[in-house]
Formats: structure tokens, C-alpha cells, sequence
């Protein structure tokens, strides 16, 4: 029996919170990464590659069972052989694994950064996917305060040369050392104890196993009760006050501002001394658009030695959000006078490329006769057309035609374009 013709295959649609990318939204993506790569290399940043797959254990184990990221968000499978894989939901677990796998305590203190995607299985919205990328930069094997500043201030300069701190402030805490840390989290759970009946259902559950981050509830329920908490300074140890000291006038001689934040915690026991994060209220309720810390018991909790390490990430879709725009790459378009001319138009295009020193693109229309092309070129909001023509053609080989009115834009080229065609 012939199926009939006419009953049409479904269109595969693209899982729910991932994205397409093509033209302003890919090009500002490209401009963030392109920065980040700049900048880390001015920092002395080795660039790191993780795999995209780990075994479960690796997240569940250093990120902990009660966050909402292992109990809600991974997207975790049995492989084929029965191994249970996840889906990186974040860099820093993977990193500290490789760390440990490889044996990278030789080169501690180890300062490293990448790029790439990551999956949660969240609610999307904007600036929330399930598929969702990051920069990250991490310093391990060093216990000084000198790296809590150098990432923060590698983490501002970021901002400032993709042109969004204005308006994206460094909130900034520490959760002290083993010593301050407990004794505040032991008045933390006296304090909620105390409000037990007004909390919501999610803190009450906090409570007993993540307290600390009932400080950082977003219900309304709790706020007053959270905002009402001791802060951590009455409990500092000296030592964690001069650690938080050191980082802060690391950031104050290196010019860059920041705001304490007493509020902002990270809940997992193995965070020590300092938490941050940069916020801005122009991205609606997704207003964080860098975070980090100092993580020392982690490479520990995950079987590794105790290793001292700090580190951030930062959404690359919300950086490019708050971009105003990619900054415009300067075209230059090799348009043939007729079809016997492509050869040598090719050449030219090679030439034009070979003398353009990243001061812009050269581009070859595929199809159509010259006046088409130009067309085209308009269009696209190309800046430089050169025209090839026959070598008999009494008025030169070439005729360039700016499209750009902007005088600077044609200075910057023109003197590369004409060594090209001389
Ligand atoms: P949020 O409070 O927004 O859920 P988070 O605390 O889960 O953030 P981190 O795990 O610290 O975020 O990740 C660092 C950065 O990665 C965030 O500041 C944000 O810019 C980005 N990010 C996190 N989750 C997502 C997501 N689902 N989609 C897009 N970007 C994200
Ligand atoms: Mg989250």
C-alpha cells in the first residue's frame, strides 16, 4: 500500500529555552567571547577546555543535593552503558575534576578560563534559557587575597570594554573563614528558629539543611525576616577580616567600586571569604549578570587535596544584552563588471584580504551582474565597493565607490585597498 502523498512529515521544533542565532544577537555574542578572549590574555588566563559531559557525581557532589541546580535543573541520562552522565550546568565542578584527574596541583597557582554551553532545565524567559552559555575565569591553588582581587578586577575591566558598567554595580560580602562561618550560621538558624512560623515553606526546609540561603530568598514572606538576620561581621575572625580588607583595597587601589552586600551568600559549606556578584536592574528580574567566590573546600569535598580557589562566570546571552550594539565590521565588496572577470576578482578579493590586517572584511557576492551586487552591498550596509574591470577598459583595471559617508572609516581603509590594487 503507497502512503499518501499528501500527509506531511512533522517540523522538528527546537527544544523549548534553546536559541537560534543569526546576525545583531550573534554578532554581540561573538563580541562578548571575543573581549573575554582579550582580556584574560592581558590577565594571564590560560585558556582550559572541559568536557560538555560529566559523570553525575561530579555535580551532585560538589554542587550538593539540596541546591536547586542538582535537585531541579540538571538535565542527567544513563548512557548506554549505564553510567549516569549530566549536562554541565556550570564550569567550575568540571574544572575541579579535571584539576584533580590530572594532576594540575603542579602548576598551582593555576589561573584559567573558558567558554561554552551550559543546560539547566529552568523556566525560560528572558535571559533564562535551559540552554545557556558563560565566560568563566578561575584561579586555582592560590589561598591569597591578591587572586579574590585580580578576578574582580579582570571581571570590571571586562564590563568596561564591552561598554555595560554603567549601571552593573559589584555587590561584594565575605562568609569569613571555617571559624566565622559557623559561629554565624549557628545565630542564622537562632534567628529563623525564633520566626519559624512566618517563614515560607521553601525556607523551613532551608533551615535544616542550607540556612544560609534563606538570606538570599526571593519570597516575599521571608524577606523581612532574612533582612532582620545578623550580619556575618559581629562573628569574623581577624584573619577573615583582613583577608576581606586585602580584597577590598585590591579593588579600592585598582580603582574599581563596589557596594557590601551582607545579604549575599553562597550556600554550600565549602564557600569561604568572598562572594560577589554584579548586578543591574536594566535585564527586569534576571539582574545578575556575573557571580562568583571563593570555593577552598571544593576540590576537597570532590576526593582531591585541600585546594584554595576562587573564581566567577558570567551569562554571555545577558552581557550581550546589555550591549548597545556589536561594533560594525568594515566591508569591502569585490564586484566583477561581467562573468568573465570573476577569476580575476577572485584575486584581487585574496589581495584585499591579504592587506586588510583586521581593519576589515573583504566579500565577493556569489551571484548576479554588477549592478545587483551593489545592490546588495547597500543593502547590507557594506562601506567599499571596488569594481574590476577589463584590462583594456580605458578608465583603469579598478574604480573603487565608497558607501560610507563617514570620512574617518574611508581614511582607515583606503590606503590598504589602494596598495591592493597597485
Ligand atoms: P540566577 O540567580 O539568575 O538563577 P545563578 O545564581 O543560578 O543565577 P550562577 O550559577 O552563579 O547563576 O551562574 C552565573 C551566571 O550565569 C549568572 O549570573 C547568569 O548571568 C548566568 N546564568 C545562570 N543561569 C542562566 C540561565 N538559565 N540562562 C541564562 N543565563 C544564566
Ligand atoms: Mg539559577
Amino acid at each position: 500500500m503507497s502512503k499518501d502523498k499528501s500527509a506531511k512529515i512533522p517540523t522538528p521544533q527546537a527544544v523549548r529555552g534553546t536559541q537560534d542565532m543569526l546576525g545583531d544577537f550573534a554578532d554581540r555574542f561573538a563580541h562578548v567571547v571575543e573581549t573575554f578572549e582579550r582580556v584574560r590574555r592581558l590577565y594571564g588566563y590560560k585558556r582550559i577546555e572541559v568536557p560538555v559531559i560529566e559523570p553525575t557525581a561530579v555535580f551532585a557532589r560538589s554542587l550538593g543535593e539540596t541546591t536547586d541546580v542538582v535537585s531541579k535543573e540538571m538535565y542527567s541520562f544513563d548512557d548506554r552503558g549505564g553510567e549516569s552522565i549530566t549536562l554541565r550546568p556550570e564550569f567550575t565542578a568540571g574544572i575541579a575534576r579535571a584539576y584533580i584527574t590530572n594532576g594540575w596541583q603542579q602548576f598551582a597557582p593555576l589561573k584559567v578560563a573558558t567558554h561554552g554551553p551550559l543546560f539547566r532545565y529552568e523556566r525560560p524567559q528572558k535571559g533564562r534559557y535551559r540552554q545557556f552559555h558563560q565566560l568563566d575565569a578561575e584561579v586555582l591553588g592560590s589561598d591569597s587575597p591578591l587572586a579574590d582581587a585580580e578576578l574582580l578586577v579582570f571581571a570590571d575591566q571586562l564590563l568596561k570594554e564591552l561598554g555595560i558598567s554603567e549601571g552593573v554595580t559589584l555587590t561584594l560580602n565575605t562568609l569569613g573563614d571555617a571559624a566565622s562561618r559557623d559561629a554565624w550560621r549557628a545565630a542564622l538558624v537562632e534567628h529563623f528558629e525564633a520566626h519559624r512560623g512566618d517563614l515560607s515553606e521553601d525556607s523551613l526546609a532551608r533551615l535544616d539543611k542550607n540556612p544560609l540561603r534563606i538570606l538570599d530568598s526571593k519570597d516575599p514572606k521571608d524577606r523581612p525576616i532574612a533582612d532582620s538576620a545578623p550580619d556575618i561581621d559581629a562573628f569574623l575572625t581577624g584573619e577573615a577580616q583582613d583577608f576581606f580588607g586585602a580584597v577590598t583595597s585590591g579593588l579600592d587601589a585598582a580603582g574599581v567600586a563596589w557596594e557590601r552586600n551582607a545579604r549575599l551568600v553562597r550556600g554550600l559549606d565549602y564557600y569561604r571569604h568572598t562572594a560577589f556578584e554584579f548586578v543591574t536592574d536594566r535585564l527586569g528580574a534576571q539582574g545578575t549578570v556575573l557571580g562568583g567566590g571563593r570555593y577552598d573546600g571544593l576540590i576537597e569535598a570532590l576526593g582531591g587535596p585541600p585546594t584554595a580557589a576562587v573564581g566567577w562566570a558570567a551569562g554571555i546571552e545577558r552581557l550581550a544584552m546589555l550591549l548597545d550594539a556589536a561594533p560594525k565590521d568594515y566591508v569591502v565588496s569585490v564586484v566583477p563588471d561581467n562573468p568573465e572577470l570573476l577569476t580575476k576578482a577572485q584575486g584581487i578579493a585574496q589581495s584585499l584580504r591579504g592587506v586588510s590586517n583586521g581593519r576589515f572584511t573583504v566579500d565577493i557576492g556569489y551571484v548576479g551582474n554588477a549592478k545587483r551586487r551593489v545592490e546588495v552591498a547597500r543593502k547590507r550596509g557594506y562601506d567599499c565597493v571596488v569594481f574590476v574591470r577589463d584590462n583594456d577598459n580605458p578608465a583603469g583595471e579598478f574604480h573603487i565607490q565608497w558607501l560610507t559617508n563617514d570620512e574617518i572609516v574611508v581614511e582607515n581603509m583606503r590606503p590598504a585597498i589602494q596598495s591592493a590594487l597597485d
